[in-house]
């Protein structure tokens, strides 16, 4: 769905250069881009193919995964190929620190391979190797006409840039706060690497930058000064987020804000998942940040109301849950059959209260009967009642509802 217009909508995107990743489009007028990333061992092609297309599954549209050995530098065609074979069309981006430059020599395969390197400033050497060990990342991204990241991160933030800055602060006659100068060698870490990459000869329009922190308030800073000071596309996403509901929490109020300004052309959410989470729920929450935000529609959107004393039993909290993944597992089906049914609206609420009126805003909803109310509840179809169902087969055929609605 388009962005909403005026003062009550996300602000215009920012112009930024657009950047093809494979048939992945980033940046300009493309719609923000939903990014992973896998945290299996690269070398180890049947967990690491696995994954990605777990992740791709949920919505990732483009997969990052670390290319840290030879090992792993070798795995990376084979699961490529693999992906190909199981017609999982994700673009595959390599991670790389400190090796890159020597991977990428002896793997011209991984090289061909993957649809964008990142480069992080701040990994990959020291002194003049530094500089020789970048521009020969970057001579391999114009060799093989592949795009690049130039990842920034806080905690590895180019330490040499970071004392310069900090020597040529102290001579100043008003010194600024260190916390200003370290954000200045973390912008400055990104943006003076891609000016070097274009004068090495990688055009602009095959880079992106990012420069992540961990904190929602300097990350925010952080990102509206790198907007300002470039047209650089912008892969946003804050650093060491967190587990669970923190890191979905602090991402959500760090991104949303920016977003929000119109910075930002691709996202990912970098969550630590809890114990047995799967980790395809940092690309569900991504998804619902944007569609939360009115940017980009993914699956239907169910509001449900919280429950509270009113509500008879946990039959209402399961069935919102039965309709939620429900929706979401038929999408990529009716993504092909019915396109436009991501943008479908959809209620289940615990009693009279809210119910009928909730439901009546939504193309359809169901209204479950609370303490002291008739066993029945009506369901509301594009804001008419259509029908009430009673008994043990409410959730059955309120999901048969659905798809019949989806169906016509
Ligand atoms: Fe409680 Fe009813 Fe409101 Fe749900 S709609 S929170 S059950 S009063």
């Amino acid at each position: 769905t388009a962005p909403c217009a005026g003062m009550f909508g996300p602000a215009p995107r920012r112009a930024t250069r657009q950047v093809r990743i494979g048939k992945v489009r980033v940046g300009g007028d493309a719609p923000v881009v939903v990014q992973s990333m896998t945290n299996t061992d690269t070398a180890d092609v049947a967990s690491t193919t696995k994954q990605v297309a777990e992740l791709w599954r949920a919505g990732s549209e483009l997969v990052r995964v670390t290319v840290n050995t030879p090992e792993a530098a070798a795995a990376v065609p084979r699961i490529v190929e693999k992906l190909a074979m199981m017609g999982v069309e994700v673009p595959i981006i390599g991670d790389f620190h400190y090796n890159g430059h020597q991977l990428l020599a002896n793997e011209p395969a991984c090289a061909e391979a993957l649809a964008k390197y990142r480069i992080n400033p701040g990994n990959v050497g020291f002194g003049k190797k530094r500089d020789t060990q970048f521009a020969q990342l970057v001579e391999f991204a114009i060799r093989h006409g592949k795009p690049v990241r130039i990842g920034a991160n806080w905690g590895s933030l180019d330490q040499a840039l970071a004392a310069k800055l900090m020597d040529e602060n102290h001579a100043l006659a008003v010194p600024l706060d260190a916390a200003e100068v370290l954000r200045e060698a973390l912008i400055r870490s990104a943006l003076d690497s891609a000016a070097r990459a274009v004068e090495i000869g990688l055009p602009a329009d095959r880079i992106i930058l990012s420069a992540k922190v961990s904190g929602v308030q300097e990350l925010v800073a952080v990102y509206r000064e790198m907007s300002r000071r470039s047209d650089f596309a912008l892969h946003l996403g804050l650093t060491e987020a967190g587990i669970g509901s923190k890191g979905i929490v602090a991402s959500s109020a760090a991104l949303g804000v920016l977003l929000q300004e119109g910075i930002g052309d691709t996202i990912r959410i970098s969550l630590t998942p809890e114990p047995g989470q799967s980790r395809t729920t940092e690309v569900i929450v991504a998804q619902e940040l944007l569609q939360t935000m009115g940017l980009r529609a993914f699956t239907p959107m169910v509001t449900a109301c919280p429950g509270c004393g009113r509500t008879t039993s946990s039959f209402f909290q399961e069935l919102a849950k039965t309709v939620q993944e429900h929706v979401r597992a038929k999408m990529p089906e009716w993504k092909v059959t019915h396109p436009g049914a991501e943008n479908l609206t959809l209620a289940v609420m615990g009693c009279v209260v809210n119910g009928p009126g909730e439901s009546r805003h939504a193309n359809i909803g169901i209204s479950l009967p609370g303490t002291g109310e008739a066993p029945s509840a009506p369901v509301f179809v594009d804001g008419e009642k259509t029908v009430t169902l009673r008994g043990e087969h409410i959730a059955r055929e309120f999901v048969a509802l659905i798809d019949g609605y989806v169906e016509r």
